[in-house]
């Protein structure tokens, strides 16, 4: 089983690291490339490899474009809660992360989005995210790291499954460059990016595990990074047992399959005079 998703974090990260970085061209056009450039040439290579595939869209982005996330669902495509800002959960108050999350709920409602998931923002969950989202009645999430199957998380709200993500399955850790903010600093080949995917893809096969692969418009879009993923879709599906679907459609079936496991959050009572601060 795969999944292509794609969070469209245009402007949000930039600006999560602060808001003067607005008034800086450069900055700012590296990242509204993402929604501008990116998202269409994606959306059309989805549709000639034929493949569905989910748009993680902080509210915020939604906002300030208003068709962007009803024309990817009018494609055929998903799309899911990827916060309001982008700010990092780890950086708020238990209050601001439940304002950030509602926020976002409420541009999609009002968009006439039906969202099923959620991504937290640079994946940093709090122990209050999984919560959050069994509250409010969505049914999976895609920002942690306990295994590499879905896997159900319980919460006083019931059960999330939870779609796990790797570092090495991002494309984050191999494109993302920017002088200032720091963002990153490497500029990988595509085609050793396309090798180390494919290699994960093999593994993941092997191993009977979902291939969870996280992309950004904005990175993924350019043109030689396009023809890399070009390559590994078509690869996957000269591969019988690589089926690519909805986040969504996965967790409804690992939800219908009993050998689903349970991993509770983790939760640890560290000893302060062993672990400082
Ligand atoms: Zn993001």
């Amino acid at each position: 089983m795969a999944t292509l998703t794609f969070d469209v974090d245009a402007e949000t990260p930039i600006l999560a690291q602060g808001r003067r970085f607005a008034d800086q061209p450069m900055v700012m056009s590296h990242q509204s490339y993402g929604p501008d450039v990116g998202v269409p040439r994606i959306l059309d290579l989805l549709d000639e490899m034929r493949v569905p595939a989910t748009f993680f869209v902080p509210g915020w982005v939604a906002e300030q474009r208003p068709g962007l996330a009803r024309s990817i669902v009018d494609r055929g495509h998903e799309v899911a809660h990827h916060s309001y800002s982008h700010r990092p959960p780890t950086s708020m108050s238990t209050g601001e992360e439940r304002v950030d999350f509602e926020r976002a709920l409420d541009v999609f409602a009002a968009q006439n989005v039906d969202i099923a998931g959620h991504r937290a923002a640079m994946w940093s969950a709090t122990r209050d995210t999984v919560g959050l989202i069994a509250e409010h009645g969505l049914v999976y999430d895609s920002s942690l790291m306990g295994d590499d199957r879905p896997y159900l998380v319980d919460t006083e709200h019931g059960s999330v499954m939870e779609l796990p993500v790797h570092w090495s399955l991002d494309d984050w850790e191999q494109y993302a460059f920017l002088p200032e903010p720091n963002i990153g600093s490497v500029i990988e080949s595509p085609v050793e990016v396309e090798q180390l995917w494919r290699a994960e893809l093999d593994g993941m096969r092997r191993y009977g595990c979902l291939f969870n692969l996280c992309m950004h418009p904005f990175l993924t879009g350019r043109p030689g990074r396009m023809i890399a993923l070009r390559n590994l879709i078509a690869y996957a599906q000269e591969c019988a047992d690589v089926y690519f679907a909805r986040c969504r459609d996965v967790a409804e079936w690992a939800r219908d399959d009993p050998e689903t496991p349970r991993r509770p959050l983790p939760d640890y009572d560290v000893d302060p005079a062993v672990y400082p601060d």
